[in-house]
């Protein structure tokens, strides 16, 4: 049994949602260590918001970025050390506001990565502003009187650019979480999951979620059309059932493969060597 744990003090509200995120992610670490996976191997990555603090709290190499700037950094260290698992953690405001960008070429060029999006649908760190994924006439700090514009469907988003796994799970539903996460970290290429994590202080959905989401049953995850249908069934506004699960995969070339065949990036050392030999003539 490995030590995940930190001597780092815990600062989430009580009951937030972020508990589940972090307990099912200390389980599939754990169970890819049982099977031979060295965690030395696995990099996280943060961002900014109530969700970042989850690198504080496991005992694995991890790196704190910048608002929105998860996907870029988990990208430069798939890109130097291909044998390394690069799993990033952002929330709605982080990766699907400020760095949406960002997400849209990582799944274009299905890079290796995985992304865990803490998706609470209200800024927490910051006191409850709205967020791409909040309803129509979400009343927080900075919309007192209700929010004009509608919610982005991330997935659908996500779907359209290229991602090759999308996922969705509840913090309330445990055991599917860590079924997904394992699924996506041993995906090749990009994979995404949206995870929605309630925020107890600022946005308590857990009802709300609880009276609309299912289990997918008979999927086909690998059909394409099926999946965008599924990924419409609920559009972060309407009233429609939620499912949750894995809603695509498919399999395609990767971007750190692609770098390594063209083999432009990575003969760094050699392309530094001729260079000053020939400064030197
Ligand atoms: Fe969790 Fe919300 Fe508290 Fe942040 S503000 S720790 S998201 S409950």
């Amino acid at each position: 049994m490995i030590n995940l744990n930190t001597t780092c003090p815990n600062t989430w509200c009580i009951g937030c949602g972020n508990f589940a995120i972090l307990g099912a992610i200390k389980a599939v670490l754990q169970s890819l260590a049982d099977e031979g996976l060295p965690l030395e191997n696995i990099v996280l990555v943060s961002g900014i918001g109530c969700h970042a603090k989850i690198v504080d709290y496991i005992n694995v190499n991890s790196f704190y970025s910048l608002h929105g700037r998860v996907v870029p950094v988990a990208e430069a260290i798939k890109l130097s050390r291909s044998n390394v698992k690069v799993i990033g953690f952002s929330g709605d405001g982080d990766s699907y506001g400020e760095g949406m960008e960002h997400l849209i070429f990582a799944a274009k060029r299905n890079i290796d990565i995985t992304m865990i999006i803490h998706n609470n649908r209200v800024y927490g760190l910051t006191t409850g502003q709205y967020t791409p994924t909040s309803p129509l006439g979400f009343k927080g700090r900075s919309t007192p009187f209700g929010t004009k514009e509608l919610p982005i469907n991330p997935l659908e988003v996500m779907l359209a650019s290229g991602a090759t796994f999308l996922a969705r799970g509840t913090s309330h539903g445990l055991e599917l979480l860590k079924k997904i996460f394992k699924e996506a970290i041993l995906h090749k290429g990009f994979s995404l999951i949206d995870v929605l994590q309630v925020c107890v202080t600022f946005d308590n959905l857990y009802e709300y979620y609880d009276k609309r989401v299912y289990e997918l049953q008979d999927h086909k995850p690998w059909e394409r059309q099926e999946a965008l249908t599924k990924i419409r069934e609920w559009n972060y506004n309407n009233d429609g059932r939620i499912p949750l699960g894995v809603l695509y995969r498919t399999e395609a070339p990767t971007f750190d493969e692609e770098c390594k065949m063209g083999n432009k990036i990575f003969d760094r050392d050699s392309k530094i060597r001729e260079y000053l030999q020939r400064s030197c003539l």
